[in-house]
């Protein structure tokens, strides 16, 4: 093992020598050598290979997921128990192996044997014996030195021992046991068999699939010895942590990256007058905020100079993104190219046409909508390949593949984080050289954008419009709803209209006691809202239907509108004043306050009332209170992190990343970070990835892998 380490660490010598002379040749010759030691090609294979295993044993390992021997050997034990020494009855705690003499034995259930050491005694007891167990303990005879090795239970001065191993004093070595999850009926003798007999199907050590640089300058251990460490050694450590967590990053970003790759298009570059903004600004009903023109002049400048050809826009919810994302869609179609805007629900789309038809066909422009409702879509592919239509404003249906852009140069994703990054690629690869813009409300960790965005830049919109007031937020417990009702009364009959928000459509929908839409509706209606018009809206309705029910809300034919959070992303009716949301309680931070940003969205006072039941928990209510104290999204995306944790808001899969199991994106960042610009040097040296490499990221993405969908 010395040997060869020596060996590497002057073949990294060389490498490294040759890389940094920009000497590639050399140094691929170097890696063929290096190759050849640590046999990269052929531990991916082993690792990627099948499990040996009985059928019915199969299937116990893959419900779990595990398909292949790099699933297997990943599997971290729960602990080890150490049999290491003998340890007298009066100080044993935890797992101890005793050694003494048997002095009483009970047949029955338990079976008892108790044992004395000179400093105390111990009972040792099996429940609901089988055969083969029973045979065992029959043998042991009453005066017999034996080992007993198994967790202590203490019940005050008694100590006892439930189903330990038992064997004859003379047997005992030794021995660091580890202990394996359950896998469904599985002993963990026999897990451990499985994992020691794929062991030994291994290459010689030392194995490895990543290149030996970056095992090197980040001082890993091998995972010849990581397995090692796990199955065999039972030494977890840092160091070993470090190698498993650093390898899903390094998996999770390279795949990435690779995927980025073959869209290394030069990106497109625009030109536009000087005075550009401010004409533009002089034709819009309002004006523009200090960060939209920022923002748009940012982008404008990306695009202007093409050496950036992707930027992720975040703005709180009614912060006006949608006319920054317009403006610079207008500045790329005078220059002769196509703009494709996708949102993640049909009303969005919708809205977003609306807006954008009005702004852009003034200009001369044709402005498409493509949904999956839409009709005679062949229509518009040709009309888009034929540069009919200049831009396209669409959903899902735009990942359509007989969708092709005569010229897309300015691509936009409303609301990203409601897709997934491989919807991202799909859609990108409709036009290579297309400027990308990702518009999304919820501000996330520095590190899960990085994570999920690489390289791409963020601009952000603080500022919110100048006619905007802040929502007042009002909490009423249950027993008093009587006055948001009254009160959402009162605005409707100064012709403002009102959104009503339950957590279920149908009351037996789960168990938990929340009041439902259909359940209220009724009542709610006769009630307080029985002269004006009313409307529910959930996702089981029809979409041609809930479209209607959108459409006439936001034209003002209905003054209350009951609904599910169908409602919550994006909906634009600046004469909606009030919000009343039952069962508050029952959401995230971030779902209030995208919800609350229904209203407050004109120069109206607006009023969002959270209902909660009497008794909440301690958590909910400082959720409530985090929402009464401010309307700044980026501060409650900030309590929120704090309330929650990372790991439950930001789940990678949620962004169609693969899962990761040791690593957590928030607080590996330092490590997210090394293995991101490691794998960027190595793809901007060319550094000819091993086919085992490509094969284990390949692996690492399909598992689990959901094609993303809508959440
Ligand atoms: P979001 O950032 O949530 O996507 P929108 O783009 O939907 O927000 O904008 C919300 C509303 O604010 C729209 O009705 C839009 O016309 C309006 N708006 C946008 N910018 C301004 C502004 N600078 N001043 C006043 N109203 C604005
Ligand atoms: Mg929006």
């Amino acid at each position: 093992m010395l040997k060869t380490k020596q060996v590497l660490n002057s073949l990294e010598t060389q490498i490294l020598k040759f890389v940094h002379l920009k000497d590639y040749k050399s140094a691929e010759v170097y890696i063929k050598k290096e190759n050849s030691v640590l046999k990269f090609d052929k531990c991916a294979d082993w690792l990627l290979s099948k499990l040996v295993l009985k059928p019915q044993v199969e299937k116990i390992f893959n419900k779990k997921h595990i398909y292949c021997v790099w699933d297997l050997l990943l599997t971290k034990p729960l602990r080890n128990e150490h049999y290491t020494q003998i340890t007298p009855i009066i100080h044993a705690k935890d797992y101890a192996c005793i050694q003494g003499t048997v002095v009483s034995k009970k047949a029955g259930n338990p079976y008892t044997i108790v044992i004395d050491d000179g400093y105390g005694r111990l009972d040792c007891k099996w429940f609901n014996l089988n055969q083969f167990l029973k045979h065992i303990l029959k043998n042991i005879k009453v005066g017999s030195h034996v080992v007993c090795e198994g967790k202590i239970t203490e019940f005050g001065l008694f100590k006892e021992m439930h189903h330990p191993r038992i064997k004859a004093s003379s047997q005992f070595k030794p021995h660091i046991e580890v202990i394996y999850p359950s896998f469904g009926n599985l002993k963990n003798t026999t897990i451990k068999k499985i994992i020691e007999q794929h062991l030994l199907l291994s290459p010689n050590p030392p194995y490895d699939y990543l290149p030996y640089t970056i095992i090197a300058r980040n001082n890993l251990p091998f995972l010849s010895e990581v397995f090692e460490a796990l199955h065999v050694k039972s030494a977890f450590d840092e160091k070993i942590e470090k190698r498993l967590k650093y390898d899903e990053l390094f998996l999770m970003q390279l795949g990435l990256a690779l995927q980025e790759a073959y869209k290394a298009n030069e990106p497109i570059s625009i030109e536009f007058d000087e005075d550009f903004l401010q004409k533009i600004e002089k034709k819009l009903p309002f004006e523009l905020t200090i960060d939209q023109k920022k923002a748009i002049n940012t982008i404008l400048n990306d695009m202007h100079y093409a050496k950036t050809s992707s930027r992720l826009l975040q703005g709180d919810v009614g912060s006006g993104k949608t006319i920054v994302a317009l403006i610079c869609a207008l500045a790329v179609l005078k220059n002769n190219y196509q703009v494709c805007i996708m949102s993640p629900t049909t009303s969005l789309a919708e809205q977003t046409f609306t807006v954008a038809k009005k702004f852009l066909e003034d200009e001369g422009f044709n402005v498409g909508l493509l949904v999956s409702t839409t009709k005679k879509k062949n229509e518009i592919y040709q009309a888009v390949k034929d540069f009919k239509i200049h831009c396209l404003i669409g959903t899902h249906a735009l990942l359509n593949e007989k969708l092709e852009f005569s010229n897309l140069g300015f691509l936009v994703i409303d609301e990203q984080h409601r897709f997934g990054v491989d919807q991202r690629k799909i859609l990108s690869s409709k036009g290579k050289s297309a400027y990308m813009l990702i518009m999304s409300a919820t501000p996330i960790p520095r590190s899960l954008a990085f994570a999920i965005y690489g390289k791409t830049k963020i601009v952000e919109i603080r500022s919110m419009p100048k006619n905007r007031k802040a929502v007042h937020t009002i909490h009423l417990y249950k027993k008093s709803e009587d006055k948001a009702f009254l009160h959402a009364r009162e605005e409707i009959l100064k012709k403002h209209q009102v959104y009503i928000v339950f957590a279920l459509i149908e009351e037996s929908q789960s168990k938990v006691d929340f009041d439902s839409l259909m359940g209220s509706y009724e009542d709610i209606k006769n009630k307080y809202f029985g002269e004006f018009k009313c409307a529910f809206l959930h996702s089981n309705i029809k979409s041609a239907q809930k479209e209607k029910i959108f459409h006439d809300f936001v034209h003002g034919k209905i003054d209350c509108l009951m609904s599910t959070t169908v409602i919550e992303v994006g909906i634009d009716n600046p004469n909606a004043t009030v919000i009343i949301i039952e069962n508050a309680e029952n959401y995230g931070l971030a779902q209030l306050h995208q919800l609350r940003g229904r209203v407050g969205r004109s120069d109206l006072d607006s009023f969002c009332y959270l209902i909660t039941k009497d008794r909440i928990s301690s958590l909910a209510k400082r959720r409530i209170d985090v929402l009464l104290s401010t309307n700044d999204g980026f501060e409650i995306a900030k309590q929120d992190l704090i309330l929650r944790g990372s790991g439950e808001i930001y789940s990678t899969r949620q962004h169609g990343l693969p899962d990761l199991e040791f690593a957590d994106i928030l607080n590996d960042r330092e490590l997210l970070e090394k293995a991101q610009s490691d794998i960027y040097e190595l793809l901007s040296l060319k550094y000819p990835l091993s086919n085992g490499l490509i094969k284990m990221v390949e692996h690492k993405w399909q598992k689990k892998f959901s094609f993303a969908r809508v959440i």
